[in-house]
This record gives C-alpha cells, sequence and structure tokens, in this order.
C-alpha cells in the first residue's frame, strides 16, 4: 500500500511539474486567484481531490518556474469577487454565487458571459492592477 500511495503522489507530483512548465513557458506572467482551498472543500463539500492540497503544491511549482524565467505570478486577493463581477461594466451579480449557473447576461449592460471566462479576464485584470499599483 504505501508503494502505491508514492507511486500515485509522484504521478501527480509529475502531472503538476509539467503542466506548471507548459504554463510558465507559454506565457509572460500569471494571474491567479488566491482561493482558501480548506474553507472551499468546507462549504461545497468537495472532498478529499481538493483538500489534500494539489492547488497548493501547483501553485508553488508555477512560482518558482515563472521566478526563474523573470515573470511573475500576481495572486488576486480571496475576497474578490470573480464569478460575481461583470467584467465589461463591473456590476456584481449575486445570482452567480449559485455554482450551476454558468452562464449569464448582465442585467447592467447586456453582455453574455460564460461563467468561467468572465471569472478569468476579471483574475487577469485584477492581476494586471497589482502590477501597475
Ligand atoms: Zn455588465
Amino acid at each position: 500500500m504505501a508503494k502505491l500511495h508514492e507511486k500515485v503522489s509522484n504521478q501527480r507530483k509529475d502531472f503538476l511539474h509539467k503542466r506548471s512548465r507548459q504554463i510558465t513557458n507559454a506565457y509572460d506572467g500569471v494571474c491567479i486567484e488566491d482561493l482558501d482551498m480548506k474553507a472551499m472543500s468546507r462549504s461545497l463539500n468537495l472532498g478529499k481531490s481538493v483538500s489534500d492540497n494539489g492547488w497548493g503544491m501547483f501553485t508553488i511549482f508555477l512560482k518558482y518556474k515563472l521566478e526563474e524565467q523573470g515573470k511573475k505570478l500576481m495572486k488576486v486577493g480571496r475576497f474578490f469577487v470573480s464569478s460575481q463581477t461583470c467584467s465589461v461594466c463591473g456590476y456584481k451579480n449575486v445570482k452567480t454565487k449559485n455554482l450551476a449557473l454558468r452562464e449569464w447576461d448582465c442585467p447592467q449592460c447586456g453582455n453574455h458571459h460564460d461563467r468561467d471566462v468572465n471569472a478569468a479576464i476579471n483574475i487577469r485584470n485584477g492581476g494586471m492592477r497589482l502590477v501597475n499599483a
């Protein structure tokens, strides 16, 4: 059993190294949301897969690989509501707290959003503000 656990752990680490290398080589900087994974797994019942901290390891790998190339990892604050804010006009839509809502139309500016793409744009904009601050 111990050998099997070690093998799975090494496979996961290998995967995280490869993905963080690909992302580092492809981009000049990376913006991520500074997620509280413990709180997330508690509140969303996501189970062990997120609570055993693969994300934490991934961000560590990403950070040092980026820095080796003189690039930056920008962490956007965890209280920044990336999925609830319209990336075009800034309207805050509390209805998107519902994770099942994958797409929405902004009631203020009318833009149509894919939940994840909109959140990613907000995180990028938040990270860029950190760089330019
Ligand atoms: Zn809007």
